[in-house]
């Protein structure tokens, strides 16, 4: 190739530069262009100068006349592109109000909270206090208060996570030596003692938060569980007064407030009964969820027992009271027909958000 055809053909390469430069629509389309004809290496304005090594002296000059015009026209061409794409980019850290909206994630509350906080409403309204209290318990006010003295039977039924380091009871005498004087609390009900300890009638509460059992982990049982307890104390207080409490507590939460009473046993009321309401997916027909029966348990129920009295320093002779607990973990299974009761701990997402925010 000779240089006079080189000469003629970067003179047409200025054409093929307006042509290109007319097509830049994007920032990287003109950074792309910028590139392949000022890049240092391999653009084309250092292609054309590496010729003038080899060039014939004669022609050198015309050539770098030619190189030189190509340049210019090119690097203003280029800077007058740089400013109008300057002026056209959106600022740093601009907010482009056209892209779509990201939606927040609401996160779902809990099941048993949604549980617990209905229960609490329930009776709030009714006009209870809710009580809640310590984890960590004493053997005093966890069973001895509750007329369950140290060899009582009804203690194996609750097996206590008993602790290793004692804390200071709350009275010593009571307790048996050889029996460890800290636990982890099996039941509310500790709370009621020490509530009465601290109050004197009439009292109209209810107490709700975790107890412990050391139970083995399967569809139903956990060592770690809710219970959600009532208590009421006052003169002339009856067995129609609990019935009529449970019902509207059945006819908020279950929509059904058909009861029934099965005499049952609890160390601290006499007499005990288990409550069941009719079953308010068959209406009393029959189906899986009663198991056929048309009735499910909901709770342990009971007048207060005189000796629970006693040992709060109420007179037995002035105040009656009755008492009823039920596990949180269960309203919840038979409110949403949940299984496996280990789905609540399991914190999988999946499950979590089927229930309300
Ligand atoms: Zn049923």
């Amino acid at each position: 190739m000779s240089e006079q055809n080189e000469i003629s053909r970067i003179e047409a390469a200025r054409e093929k530069f307006r042509a290109a430069l007319a097509e830049v629509r994007t920032s990287s389309e003109f950074q792309e262009l910028r590139n392949s004809w000022l890049g240092r290496k391999s653009g084309r304005i250092a292609e054309y100068t590496s010729l003038l090594k080899t060039a014939a002296p004669e022609l050198k000059k015309e050539l770098g006349r030619a190189i030189n015009e190509l340049r210019s026209i090119v690097e203003t061409a280029i800077a007058e592109r740089e400013k109008e794409f300057g002026a056209s980019a959106r600022p740093k850290n601009a907010v482009d109000i056209t892209l779509p909206g990201r939606a927040p994630q609401l996160g779902h509350r809990h099941p048993l909270s949604l549980v617990r906080d209905e229960v609490m409403e329930i009776f709030t309204r009714l006009g209870y206090q809710v009580l809640e209290g310590p984890e960590i318990e004493d053997d005093y006010h966890n069973f001895e208060a509750l007329n369950m003295p140290g060899d009582h039977p009804a203690r194996d039924m609750h097996d206590t996570l008993y602790l290793e380091t004692p804390i200071a009871p709350a009275k010593a005498g009571a307790l048996q030596p050889s029996r460890p004087l800290t636990l982890l609390r099996t039941h509310t009900s500790a709370m009621q003692i020490r509530h009465m300890e601290n109050n004197p009638p009439p009292v109209r509460l209810v107490a709700i938060g975790p107890v412990y059992r050391k139970d083995d982990l399967d569809l139903t049982h956990t060592p770690m569980f809710h219970q959600v307890e009532g208590l009421v104390v006052g003169t002339g207080i009856t067995l129609a007064d609990l019935k009529g409490t449970v019902s509207a507590m059945a006819r908020e939460l279950f929509g059904s407030a058909e009861v029934r009473f099965r005499p049952s046993f609890f160390p601290y009321t006499e007499p005990s009964a288990e409550v069941d309401i009719r079953c308010f997916k068959c209406a009393g027909a029959g189906c899986a969820l009663c198991k056929k029966s048309g009735w499910i348990e909901i709770l342990g129920s009971g007048m207060v027992h005189p000796a629970v009295f006693e040992a709060v320093g109420y007179n037995p002779d002035e105040v009656t009271g009755f008492a009823f607990g039920m596990g949180v973990e269960r309203v919840a299974q038979l409110k949403w027909g949940v299984g496996d009761i280990r789905l609540f701990y399991e914190n999988d997402l999946r499950f979590l958000e089927q229930f309300g925010i």
